[in-house]
């Protein structure tokens, strides 16, 4: 199952806003597209980072009280306990593959960034035009003083 642009009734939506999730659905659809093509576990790997952001997207990643380590709410009621390189499901615990709980808290780490990212960049710009309007400002006064 590889990725499609078809959304779904979501949670991320309320705490992200679309550029992020854009850079962040990108991301993950970059992973599957690395997949080498003659690997067997190839569908396998992709539905699972489908599915780990199907879970970031429907906010089924929740903080815990202790930094990087989080909840996320699986399929039939379950919930994980998972570290972005770790997890208590049989999939990662058994398997030893990465399971789509470790791909949900990744992409809600990096949706995290992206949006920290997003905003210093906000900022900045504000602060580069309130410069701008300030050198105007003394541009002004100083032609009115001159011209006085
Ligand atoms: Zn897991």
């Amino acid at each position: 199952m590889l990725l499609t642009t078809k959304t779904a009734p979501t949670q991320a939506t309320k705490y992200f806003s679309a550029q992020t999730l854009q850079r962040t659905y990108n991301r993950v659809a970059t992973a599957q597209a690395a997949l080498e093509i003659d690997d067997p576990t190839r569908d396998k790997k992709a539905e699972r980072l489908s599915k780990g952001w199907l879970l970031f997207f429907a906010g089924d990643v929740l903080d815990s009280a202790v930094a990087d380590h989080y909840y996320v709410r699986g399929s039939k009621g379950a919930v994980y306990a998972v570290t972005p390189c770790s997890c208590e499901c049989g999939d990662a615990e058994h398997r030893g593959v990465e399971c789509k709980h470790v791909v949900a808290v990744r992409c809600l780490r990096y949706a995290r960034a992206a949006e920290l990212v997003k905003q210093s960049a906000e900022l900045e710009a504000q602060r580069l035009a309130t410069l701008a309007k300030n050198r105007r400002l003394t541009l002004v006064r100083q032609e009115k003083t001159a011209s006085a």
